[in-house]
């Protein structure tokens, strides 16, 4: 087995590491996005809302409520606009800035405006640096101080429109950008102290989860490594998420069922062999005896041997049936055929057992459609063990009975029972309740399951009720054939 070591590969390592590169790259977008990118970003956004707002008062030029719309763009983007016409002559004026360029301009200055942007097709965009508009402060030494600030910049955006009455006006806007670096100090301290708790709390986040995921796994693995061993006994502890109990559930329930599969297998092979040395050893010592001793070559002795090859047999037919039966090569050869008529024809067989008292009630003969050969297997296999089982009265009573369409047929013995706990065991393979008694080591084990499997490929109900001490009552039930005539119609045996 390949085991991989180190803890990179732990997958409480991964956890860990995949979480807290994920804070990281959280937290260097961030950075990006907030400190790096925000002055481009600023600016893009006020060339943006100049041009927008110019094309706003543009396209409102004839409207009458001109002089308000100039307003409130003016004021919503704070920005500086003037409407002038070729000359240079006010029409309209807003001034919503403190650092207003073009209301610093003269009418000539404008009309120089108005010709620059006629001579660039119809719009005209400047951006240029602006002197802060602080002032300056006069020290006692007389000397003046300027504080160092970074530069501004203003832009101007003019657009010529021509109004309803043919007259060529120009809107003329203007800006100021303010400098975004205290914006980015201020961002850079509080990024900083975000990003300090972030990345704490990421990984304090990162080092719980991974513990709470990776630990039970860790331990489930461990307790894989010591069932892989052959150990059985390894308990599966998995706590904390459903999945993982879930997991560790299934693991409990796959190390007690392989625990189940050894036992059997170990009670298989002594089985196996106690049941076939046993008759072997017998036939071979009575066929000796038989050889040495002349005298000894009675009919009896040679019933013994035919008895033990049969039992030999009956053995390794059921261990053939069975592996047929589970292998799944065998399909079901259905037909009609008279149940109640089948079942007599088989106690035919028990008439020689003239110590046992069997009974078979039914009322009328029933048909099913089902294989009679499969059947008949269970039928014999039920009276088998209810004869084998029985107590000292030595009664064996079958009853067929109908009841919405199904027609069941009952066992019962006078036996010393089964106990409750065993109930579902005795259909395993190989299974005795009690390896020490005598009559049941007569037995294969393999009874039942035969039993179980031919019933399981009909489709049909079967079970045991049983009591300590009183009986048991093995049953199992197929669908009846409504068939008015059938009543009347003999078997066809
Ligand atoms: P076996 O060949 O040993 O009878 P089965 O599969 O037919 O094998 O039965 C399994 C076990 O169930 C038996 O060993 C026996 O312990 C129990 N058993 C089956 N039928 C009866 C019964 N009628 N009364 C009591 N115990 C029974």
């Amino acid at each position: 087995m390949r085991r991989r070591e180190g803890r990179q590969g732990s997958i409480k390592w991964r956890i860990f590491g995949s979480f807290a590169l994920f804070t990281a790259v959280i937290l260097a977008l961030l950075w990006i996005f907030q400190v790096v990118l925000l002055d481009p970003f600023y600016k893009a956004i006020k060339v943006h809302e100049i041009k927008t707002s110019a094309h706003t008062i543009c396209q409102e030029i004839n409207s009458e409520g001109l002089q308000k719309n100039l307003q409130r763009v003016a004021l919503e983007n704070q920005i500086c606009c003037i409407i002038s016409d070729s000359r240079g002559n006010r029409i309209y004026s807003e001034n919503a800035t403190p650092n207003c360029v073009i209301h610093r301009l003269s009418n000539w200055n404008l009309a120089v405006v108005y010709m620059v942007t006629m001579d660039n097709g119809g719009s005209y965009f400047e951006r240029f640096p602006q002197e802060p508009y602080q002032p300056v402060m006069i020290l006692e030494d007389n000397s003046a101080y300027t504080r160092q600030e970074e530069s501004f910049e203003s832009m101007i955006f003019a657009q010529i429109v021509t109004r309803s009455d043919g007259q060529q006006l120009m809107v003329l806007m203007n800006s100021t950008i303010s400098p975004v670096g205290a914006t980015v100090d201020t961002l850079r301290i509080q990024l900083l102290t975000v990003s300090v708790v972030m990345l704490l709390l990421g990984l304090l986040l990162a080092l719980l989860l991974s513990r709470k995921i990776g630990r039970p796994i860790e331990s489930l693995n461990s307790a894989a490594k010591v069932l892989a061993t052959g150990n059985y006994n390894a308990q599966f502890n998995g706590e904390g998420y459903q999945e993982v109990q879930e997991l560790s559930d299934t693991l409990n329930y796959a190390a007690r069922e392989l625990s189940k599969v050894e036992t059997l297998q170990r009670d298989l092979i002594a089985n196996i062999s106690h049941d076939l040395r046993t008759p072997l050893t017998l036939i071979t010592g009575y066929a000796e005896v038989m050889r040495d001793l002349p005298g000894e070559n009675t009919p009896e002795n040679v019933q013994i041997i035919i008895d033990e090859a049969t039992r030999l047999t009956t053995l390794v037919n059921d261990v053939l049936d069975l592996s047929k039966l589970q292998s799944g090569a065998v399909t079901l050869e259905r037909s009609e055929f008279n149940l109640t008529q089948s079942v007599r024809s088989i106690l035919t067989r028990y008439s020689k057992l003239t110590d046992y008292h069997i009974t078979f009630q039914a009322e009328r003969d029933v048909w099913v459609n089902a294989d009679e050969l499969k059947i008949s297997q269970v039928v014999y296999n039920l009276v088998n063990n209810a004869l084998t089982y029985t107590g000292e009265d030595k009664r064996v009573l079958l009853r067929q009975e109908e009841e919405g369409g199904k027609v069941r047929i009952s066992v019962t013995d006078t036996g010393e029972g089964i106990p409750q706990d065993k109930l579902n065991d005795i259909w395993e393979r190989y299974y005795k309740v009690d390896k020490a008694h005598k009559r049941a080591q007569m037995g294969t084990g393999l009874g039942l399951s035969i039993v179980k499997m031919v019933l399981d490929m009909h489709g049909g109900k079967y079970g045991v009720r049983s009591q300590e001490g009183v009986g048991s009552t093995f049953w199992f039930e197929l669908d009846g054939i409504p068939a008015a005539g059938r009543e009347q119609a003999p078997g066809p045996r």
